[in-house]
């Protein structure tokens, strides 16, 4: 990979020789289940801001260029990757050869290469391990050098700050620095594959997928913290992926190997199949609360970050399918946790309604750890994904539309927000109703249960739906206050209606009515 290196270079190494050197490194600690843990504070998520696409002619034209895509020039990424070579030059380094994409015909081999062992622990959890003999003759398509303790100089480098994570589609290679957080190192490639997958025809998605006993598969999309990872690991369907996956002509496939769930606050009984990973051996546990006495970890601190995550093999989830793919999905939904509190908890959506709710992406923040401060934020993320997308949103919502056209989906948009009131004043909704209400719709008892129209979005909700309240069924009723409810939802609206206006153009009227009606 171009590093001359006078220190060792470790190759594939198995998780308990990793576990050792990341040991040894002082890297983290084992904690008293299993896991292995470290901490990767200041930067306990993403960095947005600091991604960047260098500006090369057989891409530029493609690209959706802007806050998402900043272009840097390649001057400054040849500079900048022989500082970070030279860098690892110096370090004991671990590869990790990879792959991205179940389905064979599409997938891409990757090798990653880290100065640190739970680094590439992490990869081998997340991406699909070759077997031996596919390591011996591993030929990578892309390269990652991942350097977290390097800063770069913005003068001399063309970034933002010291941290960077840069794709150079030209060179198949990606440079990450100035972080530990280890979401980076697959974020990245699920970007590289957003480039690469739709040119080949193939839809990449941000969302979660499991198949039923009948071989019907779901697809659930959201954002961050909206449920994907949660309401896919369900004990009667088997689990595809929770994060990431593409949609071909032959059906769908995850494109990678593990898992990397959210573990703040976590509870054995509510997501029995996540927890018991934070006690198994082999899964990372990012920034969670260790007890340096016992080992114990205590999920529910949010001492270091509210972002802790669980990062493990598939296969650490007992009913999984292992191939990672499976056929054309049956049923497609549309996640958002809607801390303003007005959307309904499940509705049925029509071709063009779904539309206009995946370019829109949807989902609402609460305002965190600030005292005092109760009101939502609104986020708007196009795909439910525009932090990974480097072709235009409309390239993947056509795509997306086609699909459902011709595979006859059923789209539905379920809100795993607040109900009875915003946040500050309702409570979110309870994981057990929404597990009911999307276990009604895919087993298609909805699809003769009589719907009432909502007035807000104009969507058809079930009136009834088994094991759950029908009160919950309709928002405006479970708030105190209707009227204020009626605020709240004008209030949403015009967001909507402010956020839509980039896509007027590009969509069909048809679409463009399938908004808010009020
Ligand atoms: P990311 O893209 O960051 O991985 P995600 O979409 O996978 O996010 P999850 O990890 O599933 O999101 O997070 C959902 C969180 O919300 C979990 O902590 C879950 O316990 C909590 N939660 C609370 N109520 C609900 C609900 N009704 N439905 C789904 N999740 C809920
Ligand atoms: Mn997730």
């Amino acid at each position: 990979m171009g590093i001359s290196t006078e220190q060792r270079v470790y190759r594939n190494l198995t998780p308990s020789q990793l576990y050792e050197h990341a040991l040894r490194r002082r890297e983290g600690v084992v904690t008293s289940g299993g896991p292995f843990c470290a901490v990767t504070s200041p930067h306990t998520g993403r960095s947005p801001n600091d991604k960047f696409l260098v500006q090369e002619p057989d891409s530029t034209g493609q690209i959706w260029w802007g806050k998402v895509n900043q272009p840097i020039a390649p001057e400054k990424f040849e500079r900048l990757k022989a500082d970070v070579e030279e860098h690892l030059s110096g370090q004991e380094l671990f590869v990790r050869d990879v792959f991205a994409g179940a389905d064979p015909a599409f997938r891409l081999p990757i090798r990653f290469m880290t100065p640190n062992a739970w680094h590439a622990l992490f990869v081998y959890n997340m991406f699909l391990r070759p077997a031996d003999g596919e390591l011996s003759r591993f030929t990578p398509g892309f390269k990652v050098l991942h350097a977290p303790e390097f800063q770069a100089d913005p003068r001399v480098h063309g970034t933002k700050s010291g941290t960077f994570i840069i794709v150079s589609f030209a060179q198949r290679t990606i440079l990450i620095g100035g972080t530990r957080y280890a979401g980076e190192l697959k974020k990245s490639i699920f970007s590289v594959l957003n480039y690469l997958l739709p040119l080949q025809g193939v839809l990449s998605m941000h969302c979660s997928a499991n198949v039923g006993k009948r071989g019907d598969c779901a697809l659930f999309f959201g954002l961050s913290g909206t449920g994907k990872t949660t309401l896919s690991a369900d004990p009667e369907r088997r689990l595809i992926g929770d994060d990431e996956h593409g949609w071909s002509d032959a059906g769908i496939f995850n494109f990678e190997g593990g898992c990397y769930a959210k573990v703040i606050r976590l509870s054995r009984e509510g997501e029995p199949e996540i927890f018991a990973t934070t006690e198994m051996f082999g899964t990372v546990l990012e920034n969670v609360d260790v007890n340096p006495k016992t080992g114990a970890v205590d999920l529910d601190s949010q001492r270091i970050t509210e972002n802790t995550r669980a990062s493990y093999p598939i296969h650490y989830i007992p009913n999984h399918v292992p191939e990672g793919m499976a056929g054309h999905p049956a049923h497609v939904v549309f996640l958002t946790c809607d801390a303003f509190g007005v959307m309904p908890p499940i509705a049925k959506l029509t071709p063009e309604q779904a539309m206009y709710h995946f370019l829109s992406g949807y989902t609402a923040k609460v305002a965190g750890t600030e005292r005092g401060v109760t009101e939502p934020k609104e986020t708007f993320s196009a795909c439910f994904g525009a932090p990974f997308l480097p072709l235009p949103p409309s390239v993947y919502a056509k795509m997306l539309g086609e699909r459902i056209a011709r595979h006859d989906v059923q789209c539905w948009l379920v809100n795993t927000g607040w109900t009875g009131g915003p946040y500050g004043v309702g409570h979110r909704m309870d994981l057990k109703s929404t597990r009911a209400m999307i276990r009604a719709a895919l087993a298609g008892q909805l699809d003769t249960v009589p719907t009432r129209r909502e007035p807000v979005f104009g969507l058809a909700v079930p009136k009834q739906v088994s094991g759950v309240p029908d009160a919950l069924l309709d928002p405006r009723a479970t708030w105190s206050d209707p009227a204020g409810y009626d605020a709240q939802a004008k209030k949403l609206t015009a967001l909507f209606r402010k956020n839509f206006e980039q896509f007027t153009e590009l969509v069909p009227a048809s679409v463009r009515e399938a908004g808010p009606q009020t």
